[in-house]
């Protein structure tokens, strides 16, 4: 059986020069970006924008890292687009705040639509047999993905397979976590839909990742490594082994190699590049354990509360702008006002709450952590 190939490039820096160069040494080491592209293709560069700041917080892709992936693909004659459907607003807006806009309108790389799309039905789904994607993502003949490597509340590792989330238009993104709250079952609906957008290639910002309250307020970590692969599986399992996770705590590793998507095994990897020891960060600050699943449908909000972590807010430091509100995706929302009073932090009500963890990956002060139970703490040691 042919092996995974995974490639490490060392880039301690976003001094876009020596960017520009990991990245083509990285690609080289697939078998360069002939292998991915031809010349007159229309190419959406698909970067993480799930909340548009100063790169320095690491919550998106590094626009060096979006602009060395740009100038490659160009030189092989690619026509560029680019885009992504982030957490909250718009892409436009975000993608100027985290400094993607600038790096596009240098380049030449115009904005995809990926506010609106169309329903596209996948029959070989595991799962989730239909989607709407965006437009940019439909009217082009391939994508290329720039993952980040961060840490997430619900599926630990915010990698290759999650960073195709983002293909799914604004709003509805928001739906699959009401209709698929169990992780394992979003997980899988990820999966899916990697499967139908099918990126060529993958390449993982890890120059600087984000561990602990990730995806959106977690702490900057340098790993100074960029990962390159065209299996996102794979990826997201090497990213596990630098970061010392196991990838079986990351539930889209079990359903991406079902579907056929990739491999998390060890065995069936190869790294190629740098060695991988010299990267590894024994103490990075991620949750080693697997998300917590209720299979008793009859026990499962009871269970829920006595188990599940819970985001909970640090009232110190809310500065009630009402965001987790408005992501909070069910109805009534579990995370709202007192009273409608907008002036205090709001308030959680947990009995309805999902567990998404979206009022936590967004809270822009980073004021919501997600705290375990004492009897999930007993139970999940
Ligand atoms: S998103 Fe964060 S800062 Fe804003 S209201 Fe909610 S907890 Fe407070
Ligand atoms: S309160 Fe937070 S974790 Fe609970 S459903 Fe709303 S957004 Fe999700």
């Amino acid at each position: 059986m042919l092996k995974s190939i995974v490639a490490l490039v060392r880039c301690d820096t976003y001094d876009s020069q020596q960017v520009c160069e990991a990245v083509e040494t990285g690609v080289d080491l697939l078998g360069g970006i002939s292998r991915f592209v031809k010349p007159g293709e229309k190419i959406v560069i698909k970067p993480n924008v799930l909340f548009g700041v100063n790169p320095q917080r690491c919550v998106s892709t590094h626009p060096s890292v979006f602009r060395a992936a740009g100038i490659l693909l160009k030189k092989a004659g690619a026509t560029l687009c680019c885009g992504d459907s982030p957490g909250f607003g718009r892409c436009e807006g975000n993608m100027k705040r985290g400094g993607l806009k600038a790096v596009a309108d240098e380049l030449g790389i115009e904005l995809a639509d990926f506010d609106k799309g169309k329903a596209v039905s996948h029959k070989e789904a595991l799962l989730n047999k239909r989607f709407v994607l965006a437009n940019g993502v439909l009217e082009s003949d391939g994508l290329v993905s720039l993952p980040k490597l961060k840490t997430h509340g619900l599926t630990r590792l915010t990698g290759a397979v999650k960073n195709q989330f983002g293909c799914v238009p604004g709003i509805l993104k928001s739906q699959f976590h009401v209709k698929m709250a169990d992780p394992y079952e979003f997980a899988t609906m990820l999966v899916d839909l990697t499967t139908l957008v099918k990126p060529r290639l993958y390449i993982m910002d890890g120059i600087m990742a984000m561990e602990g309250n990730g995806p959106r307020s977690g702490k900057p970590r340098k790993l100074g490594v960029l990962l390159f692969s065209s299996d996102p599986v794979a990826l997201d399992a090497v990213a596990c082994k630098i970061i010392d996770l196991d990838p079986a705590f990351v539930p889209t590793s079990e359903p991406g190699e079902r579907a056929g998507l990739g491999t998390c095994r060890y065995d069936n990897i190869e790294i190629v590049g740098e060695a991988i020891e010299s990267f590894i960060a024994r103490d990075f600050d991620v949750v080693r354990k697997p998300p917590v699943v209720i299979r008793h449908r009859s026990m499962r909000a009871f269970l829920k509360n006595q188990i599940c972590p819970r985001p909970t807010i640090d009232e110190a430091i809310c500065t009630s702008c009402g965001i987790c509100v408005e992501v909070c995706p069910v109805k009534p929302k579990a995370v709202d006002w007192h009273d409608g009073d907008e002036s205090r932090p709001p308030a959680f009500k947990y009995d309805r709450c999902i567990r998404c963890y979206c009022c936590q990956e967004l809270c822009p002060e980073g004021a919501v952590t997600i705290r375990e139970t004492l009897l999930g703490k007993l139970l999940f040691r």
